[in-house]
């Protein structure tokens, strides 16, 4: 079971308790954009095997987003931070390169 720490509220919520989003650090497209870019913001998501970042919802805590970063093969779990974030924090990326060192931020 995925077991994550909420960043906002600080406490321990287990899958039950969450909401998944989907991929993290979406950026939107908006006029001016073109059709294919606007249809790979709609549609086009990473899923990978292996290290993922993710949109949660603590639905049953205290009903805020937060950003996580997990490995979807093993569902080990890196770190979580706030949502307002547009990139994974530095934090995040040290510990993911400290257990996975082969690992690429694509
Ligand atoms: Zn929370």
């Amino acid at each position: 079971m995925l077991r994550f720490i909420c960043p906002i509220c600080n406490l321990p919520a287990d899958e039950t308790e969450l909401t998944p989003g989907g991929e993290a650090h979406i950026q939107r497209k908006g006029p001016g954009s073109s059709d294919s870019e606007f249809y790979e913001y709609l549609f086009e998501r990473k899923n990978p095997l292996g290290i993922h970042f993710e949109r949660w919802l603590h639905s049953y805590g205290c009903g805020k987003w937060f950003h996580a970063a997990r490995c979807t093969k093993t569902m080990e779990v890196f770190g979580t931070y706030k949502a307002q974030e547009v990139k994974p924090p530095r934090h995040i990326i040290d510990n993911i390169k400290k257990k996975r060192p082969n690992w690429k931020n694509e």
